[in-house]
């Protein structure tokens, strides 16, 4: 086998995926999918050929033309990267294959009564769960176009990151390889069918729906907020992102033009794992990005990014993950500079400098994943997540900037896009051409320190700002018990909260924490990313006070953001045995309200510390 992706069975000597049609029919009571993927190769082919999937059933794999079976056979599942799906083809440049996903689906999350009192589905791909959503080559190193027929509730509607091209009845034709249990129905009375398409060719994670009672606003000319159909929801959310055209604006000034025509916004339930996901045309996001102030519009800003670095230019695995969030970082700032100022900027590096420098402690065991460039042979990408790829990669980024001055590196992003656009690279091919267009940057910087050298580089570089330092300093005046006054706080927004609170030293005491909640109910912040780093700096000095809110947090939201500080403060270290059992409980009670790739990352802490 030649493999091209440490987490994918795809093998470079066979063709490429060029198209899948798929009809999904989504059983919402059993929640399964019951569907047909026609794949359309880009040459025919002769051999063996291999396909990811993930606790899929396959109930047949049919040559189109002929209608004949092709004989396949399913591996036993790698705990990784799932069953590998094999057949011979003959000069077959396309086949049909009918399957059925499982509850389990990695990719999906139900959330359905009595858990819910409105149904929603909604998929998470990234890194490596599409596989459990359909067969597919499952490595961002390939890109394929897909059309898609979901079949759905009529009281229920559908988005996709995927451009809509109808809302109709279903017909019997759409879907004659779609095998359903006794009793179900392709056209059933009260079955609806959404139909997308995605002509531009996209890596396989960043393929995404959301099913439920969905309702929108306009925001902008090519935006619209998505979310369920609660006025007080969307207007909030609408107003949120009222700036959303701006930033677009600001992104084509550094990128050059938007490709992929709607930039849609879907605000998700609490339980959706992440802050944002760039779903291409139709961003997923948190719902705990919407408390107004400047933080929401930042994680749209992000997203956008990735509209160019991430969507346009991919990394060719996860191994090169930075290529993706660190020139996104990069990006996500320019835009927040632009937008909101430079301060508002200095203070988002400011977090991310301290979150660089936590997680390369975390990783001090394991320095393979403080660096940029990283083997993930054998290694779940969902484990080792952390803010390397993002931080790190933006300050890699950030050094060229200083080194080359800003006029210079705007050149050569804009560049960058047009020559590697809609491809997938690799950290050479990023430094190759580094080296060509900026001649003797080689000289200037420790390339091969920055991409393939553990930890922190010596020239990588603390922001500066007076808002910044003022912050840093009131945070480290705490050791002599001083705690800011109200004049100084009055301005502060999420964002001052959360710096002040990341910086404070170590040592705190437990008193001291009850202290300065008393004083400006941290605890109780309807801002979760404030509310967070208090409950994890309570807990980490040993102070249960607050373990109702923790509580509360970790059954209220499924952010990986915030469980991952959470369970590990609670767990971590010797002599907590009342918090493991604390966070079991917690856990038991709140897992089935957890995406299953946040239940995989809690069960991996789990299994480190307990
Ligand atoms: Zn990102």
């Amino acid at each position: 086998m030649a493999a091209v992706d440490p987490h994918s069975f795809t093998d470079s000597r066979q063709a490429g995926t060029r198209h899948v049609a798929l009809s999904l029919y989504l059983d919402l009571p059993s929640s399964t999918i019951h569907a047909s993927a026609l794949f359309s190769l880009q040459t025919s082919h002769s051999g063996p050929f291999y396909l990811d999937t993930r606790s899929l059933t396959i109930h047949s794999v049919i040559h189109p033309k002929t209608q004949t079976p092709i004989p396949f056979s399913l591996s036993d599942p790698d705990p990784i990267k799932g069953s590998l799906l094999s057949f011979t083809l003959s000069d077959h440049s396309s086949f049909l294959i009918s399957y059925s996903t499982s509850p389990s689906s990695s990719a999906l999350q139900w959330l359905l009564p009595p858990q819910s009192s409105h149904p929603f589905v909604y998929t998470q791909c990234q890194s490596i769960h599409a596989r459990s959503v359909f067969p597919c080559q499952d490595t961002p190193a390939l890109r394929i176009q897909y059309s898609a027929l979901l079949n759905v509730p009529s009281q229920l509607s559908a988005v996709m990151a995927a451009r809509h091209v109808e809302r109709r009845s279903p017909k019997h034709d759409d879907a004659v390889h779609v095998v359903l249990p006794d009793g179900e129905s392709w056209c059933a009375q009260g079955r609806i069918v959404e139909e997308f398409v995605m002509e531009q060719s996209v890596p396989p994670y960043l393929f995404a729906f959301a099913v439920g009672e969905l309702g929108n606003r306009e925001v902008g000319p090519r935006t619209r907020v998505y979310a369920e159909n609660a006025a007080a929801v969307l207007d909030s959310a609408a107003a949120e992102f009222a700036g959303t055209e701006d930033m677009i604006r600001e992104g084509e000034k550094l990128f050059g033009p938007y490709e992929w025509e709607r930039f849609d916004l879907l605000v998700l339930p609490p339980s959706f794992p992440y802050g944002g996901m760039e779903n291409p045309r139709m961003v997923f996001l948190t719902p705990t990005v919407i408390k107004g102030d400047a933080t929401g519009a930042q994680v749209v800003a992000h997203e956008l990014a990735h509209s160019w670095t991430g969507n346009l230019i991919t990394n060719k695995t996860n191994e090169h993950f930075w290529l993706n969030e660190g020139f996104t970082t990069y990006a996500e700032r320019r835009i927040v500079e632009a937008v909101q100022g430079e301060q508002r900027a200095a203070l988002n590096i400011g977090i991310g400098w301290r979150g660089l420098n936590e997680d390369v402690e975390r990783f001090k065991d394991n320095l393979e994943f403080t660096k940029l460039k990283n083997n993930q042979e054998g290694i779940d990408p969902d484990n080792v997540y952390s803010q390397v790829p993002y931080e790190k990669g933006f300050q890699f980024l950030w050094r060229i900037e200083r080194q080359v001055g800003r006029p210079a590196f705007d050149e050569f992003l804009k560049k960058y896009i047009a020559t590697f656009k809609f491809k997938s690279i690799d950290t050479e091919t990023f430094l190759d051409f580094l080296k060509a267009n900026i001649p003797g940057i080689e000289n200037q910087i420790d390339l091969l320190l920055w991409t393939e050298g553990t930890g922190i580089p010596p020239d990588a570089y603390e922001p500066e700002s007076t808002a910044y330092k003022t912050i840093v300093s009131l945070a480290n005046e705490f050791t002599n018990g001083r705690m800011p006054r109200e004049d100084e706080v009055a301005g502060w927004q999420g964002q001052e909260w959360e710096l002040y609170l990341d910086n404070l030293p170590k040592s705190i005491e437990a008193s001291q924490v009850i202290d300065l909640d008393s004083r400006y109910k941290l605890s109780e912040s309807k801002d979760y990313e404030v509310k967070v780093s208090f409950l994890q700096r309570a807990i980490s000095c040993g102070c249960k006070t607050y373990y109702n809110e923790v509580e509360k947090t970790l059954k209220g939201v499924g952010r990986m953001k915030y469980l991952r500080p959470l369970y590990t403060a609670l767990v971590k270290g010797s002599g907590k045995e009342d918090g493991k059992v604390f966070a079991k409980r917690i856990f038991s009670e709140a897992r089935e309200c957890y995406h299953p790739i946040a239940q995989g990352v809690v069960e991996a802490i789990f299994a480190k510390h307990l």
